[in-house]
This record gives C-alpha cells, sequence and structure tokens, in this order.
C-alpha cells in the first residue's frame, strides 16, 4: 500500500522560511469509452476501481488470487466526476494561491485516451447563455473565477495584468502555439522575478475569461493541425499554458507601489506509454526516444528529488527545465494523473499510478513574489520628510 501522508495544501502564510508544501497528487479514472465497450471482452472489463475517494485499487486480472495493488492520494475521481468537480478540488485552491502571489502548476499524466487533455482543457467553448461549456476543463474554469477575483480587487484600488503564452515541446524543440512562426525557442533561466522563461516566446495580454477562451482555442488549434499533418503529434508533445499576473497597489502615504506577481502553468504531458509497445521502428523510434526524453527525465528529476539527491538532472530535457519551478521549487504544484478503467491498459494504469505515487513524495517551497517599484522621486520625498521630523 502506498499511503505516505497525503499533503494538506492551502496557500502559505508567505513569510519567515517557506513551508515545504507536499505535490497535491490526484487520479482521475475516466469510463469506458465507447471503443473499449465495442470491442468486449478485456478491453470492456474494468480493473480500476475507487474506494472512498481517497484509494484507487488496481486488480491485474494476470495476478489472479494476489493482493491488488491500492495507492491513497489526494482525492480519486471515479468515472462519474464531472468537469466542475475537478475545479473545485484541483482548480479553485489554484486561483487562492496566484491571487496570495504563489507561482502555481498543474500537470496532467497519463497513458495517450486517458483523459489529459479533456480535464485541463476540455470543452473551450461557451454554451448558449455565454455560460461555460459542460465540458469546459480546468484551465478556462480557473481563468473565469481568477478573473472574477481580480475584478473584485480591482474595485479596491489593486491593478492587474494577466500575460499569457502556449508553448509545446515536440521532439526536444519548442514552438509557439501563438505564433506558429517561433520554433526551436531556447529556454533562459532568468532573474528571480522572471524564474526560467522561453525567449521570444510571444505574450498575449489577456483582461478576461474570453481573451484566455480565444488563445487556448487558436494554440489547440495549432496542435491540432499539427497533429494531423505528423500522425497524432499532440499525443507525444507536451503543452504548457503560462499566465503571468501581475498585482500592482500603490501605498497613498509612500507613493511606492508593491508588485506582487504569479506564475501560472497547466501542462499536458505527452503519452506515457512505453514505446515498446507502440511499435515505432526507424525514423519513429527515433522520434518516440527523443519525445519521451523529457517524460523519462520528468521521472529521474522525481526520484532524484524524493530521494534527496544533491543533483536533480533538471537540465537534461527541455520539459523539466522549463519547469524547474514547479518541481522541487517555488511553486504549488498539483498533478492529475489520468487513468483508463480498462483491463486493456493494466500495465499503462500501473506505471502511471507508481509514477503518481512517487510525485506525491516531493516537497516544494513557495513563498510569496513581491517586490516594489518605481516612484523613486517620491521616496525620496518621504525620506526627506522623515529625516525633517528626525
Ligand atoms: P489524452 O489527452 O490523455 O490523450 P483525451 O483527453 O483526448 O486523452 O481523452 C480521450 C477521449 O476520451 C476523448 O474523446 C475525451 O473526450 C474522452 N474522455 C476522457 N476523459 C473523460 C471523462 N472523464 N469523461 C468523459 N469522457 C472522457
Ligand atoms: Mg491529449
Amino acid at each position: 500500500l502506498y499511503d505516505d501522508a497525503c499533503s494538506s495544501g492551502g496557500p502559505g502564510t508567505g513569510t519567515g522560511a517557506p513551508a515545504a508544501d507536499a505535490i497535491r497528487v490526484f487520479v482521475r479514472v475516466r469510463p469506458l469509452s465507447a471503443r473499449e465497450q465495442a470491442a468486449g471482452g478485456a478491453a470492456a472489463r474494468a480493473c480500476v476501481s475507487v474506494a472512498q475517494e481517497r484509494a484507487v485499487v488496481l486488480a491485474d486480472p494476470a495476478k489472479a488470487g494476489q493482493e491488488p495493488f491500492v495507492a491513497s492520494f489526494d482525492h480519486v475521481f471515479g468515472p462519474e466526476a464531472g468537469q466542475e468537480e475537478l475545479y473545485a478540488a484541483v482548480g479553485s485552491q489554484m486561483v487562492d494561491n496566484c491571487m496570495a502571489g504563489f507561482n502555481s502548476s498543474i500537470f496532467v499524466y497519463g497513458q495517450t485516451g486517458a483523459g489529459k487533455t479533456h480535464t485541463i482543457t476540455g470543452d473551450v467553448s461557451r454554451a448558449e447563455d455565454g455560460a461555460l461549456a459542460e465540458q469546459c476543463g480546468l484551465t478556462l474554469r480557473v481563468f473565469r473565477q481568477l478573473f472574477d477575483r481580480i475584478t473584485g480587487e480591482e474595485r479596491d484600488g489593486v491593478r492587474y495584468t494577466v500575460k499569457c503564452c502556449y508553448a509545446e515541446i515536440y521532439n526536444e524543440e519548442i514552438t509557439d502555439l501563438l505564433n506558429p512562426g517561433g520554433c526551436g525557442l531556447a529556454i533562459r533561466d532568468g532573474d528571480a522575478h522572471r524564474g526560467v522563461f522561453v525567449e521570444h516566446l510571444s505574450e498575449h495580454m489577456a483582461v478576461n475569461a474570453d481573451d484566455v477562451m480565444r488563445l487556448i482555442q487558436k494554440g489547440s488549434a495549432n496542435r491540432h493541425t499539427a497533429a494531423t499533418r505528423m500522425n497524432e503529434r499532440s499525443s507525444r508533445s507536451h503543452s504548457v499554458f503560462t499566465a503571468v499576473v501581475e498585482a500592482h497597489e500603490r501605498q497613498p502615504d509612500s507613493g511606492v507601489t508593491n508588485v506582487r506577481f504569479a506564475k501560472l502553468n497547466l501542462i499536458d504531458l505527452a503519452g506515457g506509454e512505453r514505446v515498446g509497445k507502440s511499435g515505432a521502428t526507424g525514423d519513429q523510434l527515433t522520434e518516440a526516444k527523443s519525445i519521451n526524453k523529457s517524460l523519462t527525465t520528468l521521472g529521474r528529476v522525481v526520484t532524484a528529488l524524493t530521494e534527496g539527491k544533491s543533483h536533480v538532472p533538471y537540465r537534461d530535457s527541455r520539459l523539466t527545465f522549463l519547469l524547474k519551478e514547479s518541481l522541487g521549487g517555488n511553486s504549488k504544484t498539483s498533478l492529475v494523473a489520468c487513468v483508463s478503467p480498462s483491463e486493456e491498459s493494466v500495465q499503462e494504469t500501473f506505471s502511471t499510478l507508481v509514477f503518481a505515487a512517487g510525485a506525491k513524495k516531493i516537497r516544494n517551497r513557495a513563498v510569496v513574489n513581491q517586490d516594489t517599484v518605481g516612484d523613486v522621486k517620491a521616496l525620496q520625498l518621504e525620506n526627506a520628510r522623515l529625516q525633517r521630523e528626525l
């Protein structure tokens, strides 16, 4: 039984030494698909079940008579769990963290077809009455709530900017999903303010959730165009939607502006299936190995972090370098491991659950990102006033 203490989650205090926060780890079991049901036999038989919303039970038919594999997580969502339920448990805390100035990341992990894109993106269209489509995933739900909170705070005089970018990592190469001309982009390890970022990635200002919806639609369409051209590229690439949220609050007495900023990452990982099973050879195999390099390195990073190794191989792949802060660094991070319930996928489901159980042991140290800017003149005047008083 994988049953280490689960994380408590929630924003930290932001004062003194940052508390070590466990990564929050969730599992989502999707319903049997129409294809699995139609195929009948093992494909149509479910081998995964949920116990008391916290544990997942996997009964491998090849190990009949043995104890099933059981692992516990922060929450396990069964096939009946809807998108709003996912948002309430996984996404809403991310909004709180972001508004408090913490970097926040959500990863979706799992084999192709397990429900990663459904969970993180889903249907990003609006229903008739302007409400989000029922199948809308975490990203847009997070931004809708984020902009509601921003509107509330702007009434109190705080000013916000939200800048978004959307990148794809395919074959260890970074492409700009919002500016398809941008490919072969480089990662830079910036200053404390910027952190790690992709150089020359286009940035897009968003003032409401509709702006974000259009950006996701545009980026997803670019991912899909590539998919038809390049043989299911989307299932073998990682996509990273990032928003930098900055809050500017002018202090009326000093004239100084306090700036709080947080980076939000929503990461749709490539399918975690093994190369051997896909039957890839030649160029396809080279491609599969290179694509899996990011995922393999992700596994090694998780292992190094949980074993407390002094060297963590972040720089061995684009994905782990770009998301260094989200893994063992300055970030509040959640992982949603997606699995199919079908017996046909028992091996992939097992390896997904083992990866997720390992990720539970990572501890991040998030701090509130804040700074003061500008109005040097006001500061000098205030300084002069204080000196006079003394
Ligand atoms: P992945 O991104 O992991 O390859 P997808 O998210 O594209 O997988 O899901 C594969 C298919 O299964 C899609 O048609 C999707 O709509 C459907 N699906 C996935 N998860 C669920 C779920 N929880 N409920 C209903 N349909 C789902
Ligand atoms: Mg997908």
